[in-house]
């Protein structure tokens, strides 16, 4: 066990709700633990256009098992989204399940064994591991880059910004034939009266 003076700066609190006490499993390789908890969503848990709530429920199922280099951590989390369509901007509500696995390696014996230096391998701290990197990173790699109310939305009109879901026929009195639109629109700075 390290000494109090060789503890890191960033010590885990063992009552954070995503943070997990492996001693139970007493570094038995094949020992198991089922944990099921709900916790509050930490912030940021998302992308910056669909996330679940900060302080939203989130649902976990894990099972812990202790091997030899560390404690293996497979589970799922679900949680309620919130965010909005990148096309027309109506709020989207939607649940997320993900599933994930993550090796969390025993900190004292890669400290022995004068490991490489690995930012991408999760330590254990004293025998808790801190769940929310790899909640965060299943979440956000469940995504969609760019979210959508409905697979063909129809975005806003060009003209007025009505939300064409809305208003399936909707059209302006001036309207300029359909098949047209498309290149007057690219067209659009360089256009003249359309009536000359
Ligand atoms: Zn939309
Ligand atoms: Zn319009």
């Amino acid at each position: 066990m390290p000494g109090p003076g060789s503890e890191p700066l960033n010590t885990l609190d063992p009552r954070a709700p995503l943070v997990l006490d492996t001693r139970e499993l007493g570094r038995r390789p094949g020992s198991q633990r089922q944990v099921s908890r709900t916790v509050p969503a930490p912030a940021d848990l998302g992308i910056e256009v669909l996330s679940v709530p900060e302080g939203a429920p989130v649902e976990l199922d894990l099972r812990l098992e202790a091997v030899m280099e560390g404690v293996l951590v497979t589970g799922t989390a679900s949680a309620a989204l919130e965010g909005e369509c990148v096309r027309c901007l109506e709020p989207i509500h939607d649940e997320i399940e993900v599933t994930f696995q993550e090796l969390f390696v025993y900190d004292d014996i890669r400290d022995s064994e004068g490991a490489e230096e690995d930012d991408e391998v999760s330590m254990l701290q004293d025998d808790l591991l801190d769940l929310e990197t790899v909640l965060r990173d299943a979440v956000v790699l469940a995504l969609p880059f760019q979210p959508l109310c409905q697979d063909d939305c129809p975005g806003l009109c060009p003209e007025c910004g009505v939300r064409l879901a809305d208003e399936p026929d909707h059209t302006h009195e001036a309207a300029i034939d359909p098949r047209w639109k498309a290149l007057t629109a690219l067209t659009d700075e360089a256009q003249q009266d359309p009536t000359d």
